[in-house]
Formats: structure tokens, C-alpha cells, sequence
């Protein structure tokens, strides 16, 4: 497989929005969407960690963001209504939308699972990208063409010990991204999953402590696919499940 190389002003006069951007692979793509001409709309749950990623962008020369401090684990539909008329507002349409905010609760097994922790990830995995995706559909609609990009796993694929309800959370991705996109056709949205394969951020950390992160891609590693869902070159994929390092 060939690399995906985004041509200089792939996202120019693009607005897109990120959830989970102020850390691990969030934080990347919305810096290089910013590089490659985006505006991008900073969404996660640490609001000094989204003006960090802000400041950078800003003093790199890249188009000025916008921060959306919002814990999707309490966020309701009021809140995603409300963010899509700011955006219809203030942008007049939305390009991009990269759900890539999860979290990964604690591994073990099914038989002892914690009701609590499996509500809370179906929260944040599922259901608030579910309905996010829905509230901001109509602003999307006002975009010649939208990207809508879920971010799988590959325990969403294929099932694996221990991985629980985080697993769990991820094949309904995987089903939540082919459901939408057969609806969709072959209109101006498209809807797409990444699955970044092994990368090192926080999260991997939390469920690997032990091993060499050396030896795992970085953020930036995955960038190509990560551009390429987001620019026009992919305007007719659509329904697709991409791994990040085969672009
Ligand atoms: P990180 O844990 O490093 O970053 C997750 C981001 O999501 C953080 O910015 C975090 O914000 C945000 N977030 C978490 N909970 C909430 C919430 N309730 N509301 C709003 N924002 C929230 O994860 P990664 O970068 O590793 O993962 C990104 C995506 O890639 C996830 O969907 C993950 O499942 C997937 N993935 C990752 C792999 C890997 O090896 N890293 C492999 C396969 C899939 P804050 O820091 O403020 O808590």
C-alpha cells in the first residue's frame, strides 16, 4: 500500500471538528487538519489541555481554532444541539468530524465486569458520538462534501479476552459507521472508520504499562490516513474500515 502525501492546502476553508483533541492521536490530526488549512474546532474534556493544542496551533501560523470544553460522559442532547447551532453560527457549515474520544475503562474479564464502567464507556464510545454525529448532521448537510470519521480497533473486529466492555464498544463503532453509511449513499456526507493499530499515547500505555513504547508508531505515524479521510481525494470511500498503517 502507498502512502497518502496531502497536498499543501488539502483542508483549506474546511472546518472540522475533533472530540478528544487535546491528547494522543486527537491532538495530532487536529494540529496537522490546522497544517493542512483547517479550522478546527478543539473538543475534549480537559479545557487546559485544548488550549495547549490551541496555543500551538496558533503559534505555528495555522488558522485560529475554536475550544468546546464538553465531558461527553455527561454532555446531553441540549449540549450537542446547542454546539451545532454555534457552529452553524459561526462557520455557516461543518466539513469534518473525526469521533475519536474514547476511553478505555479496565481490562478483565466479562464474568466480573463492573456495570458502571460498561454504562460509562457505551457513553462515551457509543452513545455520545452517536448522537453528536446526529445533532450536527444538518450543519454537515450545508458542506459541499463532509467526512465523518469514527475510530475503530482491532478488538472491534475480531473479539478479544479481557478487552471487555472497551471491545464491546468498538464493534458497535464498526456497526454504528456501516448502518450509517449504507443511508447515506451517495450523498454529500460520507462516514468512515480508522482503525490506528497500536500507537503510542496514554491510552495504549494504560493497557500495555509494561512494554517498549519505542517500538510502537507515534500519532504522527498515522497521519496520512487520517488526512486522506478528511480531504477531497476521499470524497467517493464511504462505509470503509481503514487501518491507519497500511496508508
Ligand atoms: P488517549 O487516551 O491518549 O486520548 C483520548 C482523548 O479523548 C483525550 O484527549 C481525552 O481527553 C478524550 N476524552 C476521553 N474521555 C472523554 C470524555 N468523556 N469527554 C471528552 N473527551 C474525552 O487515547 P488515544 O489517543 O490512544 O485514542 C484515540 C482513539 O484511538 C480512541 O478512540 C481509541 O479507542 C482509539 N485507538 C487507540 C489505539 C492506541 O493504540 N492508542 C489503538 C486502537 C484504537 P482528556 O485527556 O481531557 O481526558
Amino acid at each position: 500500500m502507498q502512502t497518502y502525501q496531502a497536498p499543501e492546502n488539502a483542508l483549506a476553508n474546511k472546518t472540522i471538528l475533533v472530540t478528544g483533541a487535546g491528547d494522543g492521536i486527537g491532538r495530532v490530526a487536529a494540529i496537522n487538519y490546522a497544517k493542512y488549512g483547517a479550522t478546527v474546532i478543539l473538543l475534549g474534556k480537559t479545557t487546559s489541555k485544548l488550549e495547549a493544542v490551541y496555543d500551538e496551533i496558533v503559534n505555528a501560523g495555522y488558522p485560529q481554532p475554536a475550544i468546546v470544553p464538553m465531558d461527553l460522559r455527561g454532555a446531553t442532547k441540549q449540549h450537542f444541539r446547542d454546539l451545532a447551532a454555534t457552529i452553524e453560527q459561526q462557520f455557516g457549515k461543518l466539513d469534518g468530524l473525526l469521533n475519536n474520544a474514547s476511553i478505555l475503562g479496565s481490562l478483565g474479564p466479562m464474568e466480573h465486569f463492573c456495570v458502571s464502567t460498561f454504562e460509562n464507556i457505551m457513553k462515551v464510545n457509543v452513545t455520545a458520538q452517536a448522537v453528536i454525529t446526529k445533532s450536527l448532521f444538518p450543519v454537515m448537510r450545508k458542506a459541499p462534501h463532509a467526512s465523518i470519521v469514527f475510530t475503530s480497533s482491532g478488538v472491534g473486529r475480531k473479539g478479544r479476552e479481557f478487552w471487555g466492555a472497551y471491545a464491546i464498544s468498538k464493534f458497535a463503532t464498526e456497526g454504528m459507521m456501516q448502518t450509517w453509511a449504507e443511508e447515506v449513499g451517495k450523498t454529500n456526507i460520507r462516514i468512515n472508520c480508522i482503525n490506528p493499530g497500536a500507537t503510542n499515547t496514554s491510552m495504549r500505555a494504560s493497557a500495555f504499562p509494561g512494554e517498549d513504547k519505542d517500538k510502537l508508531k507515534t500519532p504522527e505515524d498515522l497521519m496520512p490516513t487520517y488526512l486522506y479521510l478528511m480531504s477531497d481525494d476521499s470524497i467517493d470511500v464511504n462505509g470503509q474500515s481503514l487501518d491507519a498503517q497500511t496508508y
